[in-house]
């Protein structure tokens, strides 16, 4: 596999084109960024820590039966995927009600709710990533029906492996977002599952161990990914 040309560059990752057409090269770089893209840091060693914290969990997704596009990490900061159609929806599945939730609907910070719920979000920074449903993806085109269908379902079987891994660690897995792409008529898990991308609070003293600790400047924000990882078994040395 050689690496060729970068494809893209977004706020965290790098994608190269591979010289396989199915295959794209994703690095993790150290760039941090909060607030649609308003917020923007480089945190030492943050990339290695996320590309050994992705490989986990995708591995772990793929033996439950979740398939993704990950196929295999080439060094500390970066891995092999599945070239994949991307779809420009976020699906975010909740366990306990915080962030945007609490701001949308008043509900109180921490609130454990009576059972997971889901949510559809646009992937587009400008108008900040609204919320839609899965009327605006039919009528837009966006996915279809049956795409709808299988990403709920994808999310949900997602929570339902992560919630009791991250709890074996000490972990309240609070919520998390994924994404969605298509390969060879299938709809695989894309893009990443990390501290970046989800919440994850000490079960004992609810500390955060994600990426609040930067949109909310608690420090000690890569120091805390690897807490989380080394809890879960992940070695980032
Ligand atoms: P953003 O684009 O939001 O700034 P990133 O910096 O994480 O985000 O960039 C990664 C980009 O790569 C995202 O736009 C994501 O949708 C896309 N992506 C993730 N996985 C794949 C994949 N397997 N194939 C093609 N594109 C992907
Ligand atoms: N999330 C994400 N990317 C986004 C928006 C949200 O990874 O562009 C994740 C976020 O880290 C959290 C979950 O999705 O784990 C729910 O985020 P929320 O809607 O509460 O948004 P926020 O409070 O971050 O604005």
């Amino acid at each position: 596999m050689n690496q060729s040309t970068l494809m893209y560059s977004g706020k965290a990752k790098s994608i190269f084109s591979t010289d396989d057409n199915n295959t794209l090269l994703m690095e993790f770089r150290d760039d941090t960024s909060a607030f649609d893209g308003l917020k923007t840091e480089a945190l030492s060693r943050k990339g290695l820590v996320n590309n050994h914290f992705n490989a986990f969990i995708m591995q772990k997704l793929d033996d439950a039966g979740v398939k993704t596009h990950f196929i295999e990490m080439i060094d500390d900061t970066k891995s092999l995927v599945r070239h994949l159609d991307m779809i420009p929806v976020e699906c975010v599945v909740r366990n306990i009600a915080t962030g945007s939730i609490c701001r949308r609907l008043g509900v109180q910070d921490g609130m454990q709710l009576e059972t997971p719920t889901f949510e559809f979000f646009l992937k587009n920074d400008e108008l900040h990533d609204p919320m839609i449903n899965e009327y605006h993806i039919r009528s837009f085109n966006w996915a279809t029906d049956e795409e709808i269908q299988v990403m709920t379902e994808l999310t949900f079987a997602t929570n339902s492996v992560l919630v009791p891994l991250f709890r074996e660690a000490n972990i309240i897995l609070v919520d998390f977002k994924l994404e969605f792409g298509r390969y060879q008529n299938e709809l695989l898990l894309g893009d990443e599952f990390t501290p970046d991308g989800c919440r994850l609070w000490d079960a004992d003293t609810r500390e955060k161990l994600d990426k609040d600790r930067y949109r909310q400047d608690l420090g000690n924000v890569v120091e805390s990914y690897e807490i989380a990882a080394r809890r879960l078994g992940i070695s980032t040395i």
